[in-house]
């Protein structure tokens, strides 16, 4: 026992405690896409990002179970040793053909894409920029590039312009970085505007479409929505609308290529086992035949907003915005108590005083559901 070490984590603790940002686990049994069990309590979740059910579809729980007789539970190694499995090599092909680009690369989870890409492509001397509302994945990337990293005002081009005008001379290569969905505020980064200040600055531009693949443009994601725009490094992820793990890289051969090659988190991180990769195969089949599924979350988030007049949601993702952290777990547990799970967001996972509920459509939830949620959130839009 190492007490100094438990002193430090008491303390770390109880500093968190006291300014409402804590966190501990919460046991959850998600029993389908939409209702979850939680110390015995069954709740309709607003808080999963399955916004399609596939986690529990059956085709996609069939094509997992599939690849795990074929191929075994784990994929035994690293992609460049011996876990380069038959479904990766078949995904890969899949996903640089719904994505129309060259080549696509995949890696082990939407963090690990992230901070394996970013420092493959950019180092000290070079310069990262970043929207400031993206995800901490990008941030991690970025500071582990060793690059000049700056941040811009939230979709504010007028401050990327800036940015490259004052910082882009003096750095070697330039890469702009954004969520295209924004995870805690199901916003849209403006992608034709972006695309276009990176070529005017000969920047590359990096999209994460971690909450776009599958729910907007029909399913092909943010990117989908300006095609004019030139996004070099398309990033988004099998673990949201697709309902498994894992994440992808689309971009050049010759750019997939050298992340194959120098990617340290593919290179030195086990590949993602095979079940995985074909659970997303699978999924992309859902989405690719079923434009129903596709278009309700996005249909129910906008009645949604349009019932509570808040502003016109464009993505699955609404947040309704309570300030501080303590307000936004009382919001919470009173919407728990109506039998609704909204998992509160707080600092540092969005910014000091936006404390705030994230709601998250499914395609799973009934009208009746999102009538409920409405009903019972209300009091907070209002408050
Ligand atoms: C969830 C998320 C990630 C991380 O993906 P994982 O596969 O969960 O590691 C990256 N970027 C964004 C925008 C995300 O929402």
């Amino acid at each position: 026992m190492n007490d100094t070490l438990s002193a430090f984590a008491q303390g770390k603790i109880e500093a968190l405690a006291a300014r409402s940002l804590m966190r501990a686990l919460n046991p959850t049994h998600r029993l389908d896409g939409v209702w979850v069990e939680r110390a015995g309590r069954r709740l309709v979740s607003f808080s999963c990002n399955d916004y399609l059910g596939l986690t529990h579809h059956p085709q996609v729980k069939a094509a997992a179970k599939a690849a795990i007789d074929a191929y075994g539970a784990g994929s035994g190694a690293s992609r460049l040793v011996t876990g380069d499995s038959p479904p990766i090599a078949a995904l890969e092909k899949r996903l640089a053909r719904f994505k129309g680009a060259e080549a696509a690369c995949v890696f082990g989870s939407g963090y690990l894409a992230n901070t394996g890409v970013i420092p493959t492509f950019v180092g000290p001397g070079d310069l990262v920029l970043v929207d400031e509302l993206s995800h901490a994945c990008i941030w991690a990337g970025a500071k582990l590039s060793g690059a000049e990293v700056a941040r811009f005002r939230h979709n504010d081009m007028a401050d990327l312009a800036a940015t490259l005008a004052e910082r882009r001379a003096r750095a070697g290569h330039a890469l702009v970085a954004t969520d295209g969905v924004f995870s805690m505020d199901g916003d849209i980064a403006p992608l034709d505007q972006i695309s276009r200040l990176c070529v005017a600055h000969d920047a590359w531009l990096l999209v994460d479409d971690a909450h776009g693949l599958g729910v907007v443009a029909g399913g092909a994601g943010s990117t989908a929505l300006f095609p004019e725009a030139r996004v070099d490094l398309a990033m988004g992820t099998l673990s949201k609308s697709l309902g498994g793990y894992g994440a992808y890289v689309c971009a050049t051969q010759p750019a997939v290529d050298l992340m194959k090659a120098r990617a340290r988190t593919l290179v030195y991180s086990t590949a993602l086992p095979p079940a995985n990769a074909a659970a997303a195969l699978a999924a992309l089949d859902v989405i690719e035949g079923d434009p129903e599924r596709v278009a309700a979350p996005l249909a129910h988030a906008r009645r949604f907003t349009a019932a509570l007049d808040l502003p016109q949601a464009q993505s699955p993702i609404v947040p309704i915005i309570l300030g501080e952290a303590e307000t936004a777990l009382a919001a919470a547990a009173e919407l728990e108590t109506a039998g609704l799970l909204v998992v509160p967001i707080r600092p540092p996972t969005v910014p000091p005083g936006t404390a705030r509920l994230r709601i998250a459509f499914s395609a799973g939830h009934t009208a009746e559901q999102v009538d409920r949620l409405i009903e019972a959130a209300q009091p907070w839009v209002d408050q």
